[in-house]
């Protein structure tokens, strides 16, 4: 009787050429030599163990209990076994703390983000708690606020998981996630005015287990708005491990990210103290959610990269009309153009994390710090709604075997799915792209100046259409800014979705472009470059009244 072998995946650091072949350019060679080693066993375990047991672990979600037999509120979490084992992995293996040691200055930041590339698609989104808890020792290391930096950072970016902290980041409340300046939760200050007691409700808090969590709060008296927020730093349980004056009301029942125990919570009197100053909290914020971008590009390769490992592995085994789908052309052509998307995605994610490393280490320049202010908001929007086309497709490679839940394949579209809305949802990103723009007189030079960058190495012909490409998309959308300040906001927040991905977009080109000369292999920038790069199109604000 016939069998279908079911797709496999081998070391998924030594299977993945673009991996392999980008670290080989960016790092100099005694660093590669020295950071190999750290990567291949995280491609083995990302292959191997933790592979299975995720495939294991299926059916296992967080619970919460509320309440224990004698009547006490105790509100306590338990993650699933594969929670537990990718906790002691990242500390071991240092997910976070690569980052932090700087064992190669600002590459640290590169070869951080490669052990995250290959821990998170086997881990069911444990990077949502690694994020944060990443953005938490990037934000209180960089708040100056010493008390704090030596209680909590050492826990955040240690390999010792007996040590090991996670934290979570509460902003989102019942009015808004975009809003933020709208948070109704106050802070009420002690007798000694420096610590305070936190009141309210918060709407989404992921990695509810952490044991610190960085949140907005308004000290009682301040203004209205964003400005009037404060940053707060608390710790979530006491030495007994019961919440502090936190019920956790439920664990939210949602299409995805599912191990991710994500809590409405009531903070009542919960205590807290200020990372930096009574007010300013969103600006204070920033830099967590900086981290917490970069983290969501690379989640967002790193699950388009696995659908494609396991989509290609299949191609090989399964056969319709007499071929392997692998000799088909036009299942060969589906893949190619997914395997494209992928490279491209993957390019900003890591461009960004290499100008990441550079601003945390001060040696970045001034124009290149514009660039990252401008490429965060833009390669998290890109990369988020490109990992949910590709994860779509690679669904569709398996026929019906890819909407069948025990194949392990769906949870790779449904976790996807959350990656365009958490950390700003990509209308916002657009609009904060736009606030990124207006931050200097000629706003787009940056941006410009790094395309050029790219562009000037190239001397194969091959790459001349795709070069012209990235130009033409480079001068409509500078003509589309200039157009849009002259008529108006109206016009300027309606295009901007559309400009913000084609300046993702025209970067990851010119990227490829880049890569493509140095490594002399064209297909994916040439594939790539006809993919739709230029996604700017004059409308009319009166078509969109009669459409709504
Ligand atoms: C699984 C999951 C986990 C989460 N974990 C956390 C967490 O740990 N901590 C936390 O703080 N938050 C968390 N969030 C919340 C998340 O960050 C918010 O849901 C998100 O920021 C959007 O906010 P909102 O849900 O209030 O939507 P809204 O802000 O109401 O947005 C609704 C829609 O309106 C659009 N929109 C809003 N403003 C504008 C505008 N000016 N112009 C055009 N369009 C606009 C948005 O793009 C969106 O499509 C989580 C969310 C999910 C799904």
């Amino acid at each position: 009787m016939f069998q279908q072998a079911p797709p496999t995946l081998g070391n998924q650091y030594d299977d993945d050429r673009v991996l392999r072949s980008y670290l080989g350019h960016v790092l100099p060679g005694d660093v590669m030599e020295e950071v190999e080693e750290s990567l291949r066993e995280m491609g083995r375990l990302a292959g191997a163990d933790l592979y299975e047991l995720q495939l294991a672990d299926r059916l296992n979600e967080p619970t919460l209990t509320q309440w224990d037999a004698w009547g006490n509120r105790i509100d306590k979490i338990e993650v699933t076994p594969l929670w537990r084992l990718a906790e002691r992995i990242a500390a071991e293996h240092g997910v976070v703390a690569t980052a932090y040691e700087q064992t190669h200055g600002s590459l640290s930041r590169v070869h951080q983000c490669a052990l995250a590339y290959l821990f998170t698609p086997s881990t069911d989104i444990y990077s949502c708690p690694l994020a944060m808890t990443d953005g938490a020792a990037r934000t209180l290391l960089n708040s100056g606020n010493q008390e704090l930096i030596d209680r909590a950072v050492p826990h955040l970016i240690t390999r010792d998981p007996n040590e090991f902290w996670t934290a979570g980041q509460w902003m989102t409340e019942l009015t808004g996630g975009s809003d933020v300046g709208l948070s109704e939760t106050i802070a009420k200050p002690e007798a000694d005015s420096k610590s305070f007691r936190l009141y309210g409700r918060k709407w989404f808090t992921s990695a509810i287990a952490s044991q610190i969590a960085l949140t907005l709060a308004r000290p009682e008296g301040n203004p209205p708005g964003g400005r009037g927020l404060a940053l707060f730093y608390l710790e979530t349980r006491d030495e007994h491990g019961r919440p502090r004056n936190i019920q956790i009301n439920r664990l939210k029942d949602k299409l995805g990210t599912r191990k991710v125990p994500t809590a409405e919570l009531t903070l009542d009197g919960t205590p807290a103290q200020l990372v930096k100053g009574p007010t300013d909290g969103v600006r204070n914020i920033a830099p967590l959610l900086n981290i917490t971008r970069l983290w969501n590009g690379i989640s967002a390769v790193s699950l388009m990269r696995r659908g494609l490992a396991l989509a290609s592995d299949y191609a090989r085994k399964r056969v319709a009309f007499g071929a392997p789908l692998s000799e088909k052309p036009l299942h060969r052509d589906t893949l190619a153009t997914l395997q494209a998307e992928t490279e491209a995605a993957f390019h900003l994610a890591f461009y960004v994390a290499e100008l990441t490393g550079q601003s945390e280490t001060s040696e970045i320049l001034e124009n290149d710090a514009r660039l990252l202010r401008i490429l965060t908001p833009v390669m998290k929007l890109t990369t988020g709604k490109q990992s949910v086309m590709v994860a779509s497709e690679v669904l569709e490679t398996f026929g019906g075997a890819g909407y069948v839940e025990d194949t392990g394949l769906p949870v790779l579209l449904r976790d996807s799915q959350v990656l365009p809305i958490w950390e700003g949802t990509t209308n916002v990103l657009a609009l904060d792209t736009l606030r990124a723009l207006h931050g200097s007189d000629n706003g787009l030079a940056p941006f410009e100046s790094a395309i050029t960058r790219c562009l000037e190495i190239v001397q194969d012909s091959r790459l001349a259409d795709a070069v012209r490409v990235v130009r033409s998309a480079l001068d409509h959308a500078g003509r589309w800014l200039a157009d849009a300040e002259r008529a108006g906001p109206e016009e300027m927040e309606g295009g901007a979705r559309r400009f913000a991905l084609t300046l993702g977009r025209t970067m990851e080109l010119a990227l490829l472009i880049k890569y493509a000369q140095l490594s002399h292999d064209c297909a994916a920038a040439r594939r790539f470059a006809s993919s739709g790069i230029d996604l700017i199109v004059d409308y009319d604000p009166n078509d969109v009244s009669d459409l709504l």
